[in-house]
């Protein structure tokens, strides 16, 4: 507020009194001004300048740029670093150009703009995550003992962001190396800053993205937080799938139950073989296949094609089944052989017991003998999980799923949908039903691979 002095006033009563220059010269009006200026300041009557009256819809002039209490909400607005800044870049030009007496900035944003930018954006985040530590430190107080960032011996530089102290001041290194910009390990801007180097180092690992971005800032706890956003990338996941490993299941009864050698099979197939028809010249060649049984309680194998394959089996089947004791007296282990004829095959053949009276007793005591041993060597040794011990995630339908496929690049790796998921006993998940673009198929567990985001 402030006197003014209405001369036009003065001037448009005296025209209006219709006075003539020479009564003018008279007036008292003329010589001395209006009444009230010969009177006491005091006593004058003040009114706004019509300049400095208040219009109802005006905002205030809210010219402080930087703003101390900011919520995350404007970082998490942004999906990159980028944008962030150009937006911050954007606000501050325009209280730049908001000011009177300024220069106008125009055109493309200057690198100064930028760095201005980030440096605004730096001391809010400081402002939020380090309220405690900038007060101590502006009062020029020692930080207490509990303080994380202690080991660094922070400091405020000139525009009051808050730097590590460390211990490089005689390294050959740019200020901004020496005396990092120090961020919160938690908050949305370190992990746009994260995003944003990983992406730019053409998602290489985490050593190297927390080695560029401490050329300029220091994230609290860096190696963990690093190493957290990258696995969460997906063009590094797509390229490097990791596959679901239920947990190891619990065995058939059909393999825990004494039977029959071969009362339960398993059937698999091998080839193809190519075999000719006979031995003369330009003889007709076919395509063969082994067709492999396996006995599910002794996981005996057998088939009956060629000489070369019964020898194949003869050793297979000869081969111990369990662990081979350390009791330097036992020299023999269970084999399947020991089912079908008492003794491994690739012996050298014993002669018959059987003229011998007591052989058949003797022969059924081996049978009971070798039962006994099968219970105890063999069935024990199936109760350990030897591999999948840990439980892994289920998937759960609704997940999103890519469906590993043999000889194909992880990257061409069909994308899918899990519509169904078919728990074991134990409940855990080891086939599913996905939708693809091509169809609806049921994959086994450990062909899938969920995405980090549905982890
Ligand atoms: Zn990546």
């Amino acid at each position: 507020m402030k006197l003014t002095f209405d001369i036009e006033k003065m001037y448009r009563q005296i025209r209006m009194d219709g006075m003539s220059p020479s009564s003018l010269l008279s007036t008292e009006l003329w010589w001395n001004g209006p009444v009230w200026l010969s009177q006491d300041a005091t006593e004058w009557c003040i009114r706004k300048s019509s300049m400095e009256q208040e219009i109802p819809e005006a905002r205030g002039t809210a010219t402080s740029a930087t703003i101390q209490q900011e919520t995350p909400e404007t970082f998490n607005r942004y999906s990159t670093l980028n944008k962030l800044i150009q937006v911050q870049a954007y606000i501050l030009r325009f209280i730049h150009n908001s000011r009177p007496d300024k220069c106008k900035r125009r055109g493309d944003l200057s690198t100064i703009e930028i760095d201005a930018a980030t440096h605004s954006l730096v001391k809010m985040v400081q402002a939020s995550a380090f309220s405690s530590e900038l007060r101590q430190l502006l009062n020029h107080q020692s930080l207490p003992r509990s303080s994380k960032l202690l080991p660094l011996t922070p400091f405020l530089d000139e525009q009051q962001i808050l730097r590590v102290g460390g211990r490089l001041q005689r390294a050959n290194l740019p200020y901004s190396a020496r005396h990092q910009m120090l961020l919160p390990s938690n908050h949305p801007f370190t992990k746009l800053l994260i995003e944003n180097e990983h992406s730019r180092l053409l998602h290489l690992g985490s050593q190297t993205t927390l080695a560029s971005i401490r050329q300029k800032f220091w994230p609290l706890n860096g190696r963990n937080i690093v190493r957290l956003t990258i696995r969460k990338c997906i063009k590094c996941f797509r390229s490097n799938p990791s596959v679901i490993q239920p947990i190891m299941g619990n065995l058939p009864r059909a393999r825990v139950q004494v039977s029959r050698p071969f009362a339960h099979v398993g059937v698999d197939f091998c080839g193809p073989f190519y075999l000719r028809e006979s031995k003369r010249r330009n003889s007709k060649t076919n395509k063969s296949y082994v067709a492999i049984f396996v006995c599910l309680a002794t996981l005996l194998t057998t088939d009956e094609m060629l000489t070369l394959l019964i020898q194949i089996e003869s050793i297979l089947n000869s081969r111990p089944i369990t662990v081979l004791s350390n009791d330097p007296n036992d020299l023999t282990y269970l084999s399947p052989g020991h089912f079908l004829i008492g003794d491994v095959f690739t012996d050298v053949p014993e002669p018959t017991l059987l003229n011998i009276q007591d052989s058949r007793l003797s022969r059924w005591q081996r049978v009971d003998q070798m039962r006994k041993r099968w219970s105890k060597d063999y069935l024990h040794q199936l109760q350990q999980r030897t591999k999948w011990r840990i439980e892994d995630i289920n998937v759960t339908p609704g997940n999103m799923v890519l469906i590993k496929e043999d000889n194909t690049l992880p990257l061409h790796w069909p994308l899918g949908r899990v519509l169904e998921v078919h728990p074991g006993d134990d409940g855990i998940v080891r086939t599913a039903t996905i939708k693809t673009s091509k169809g609806i198929f049921k994959r086994s567990a450990n062909r899938l691979s969920l995405f980090p985001m549905e982890q």
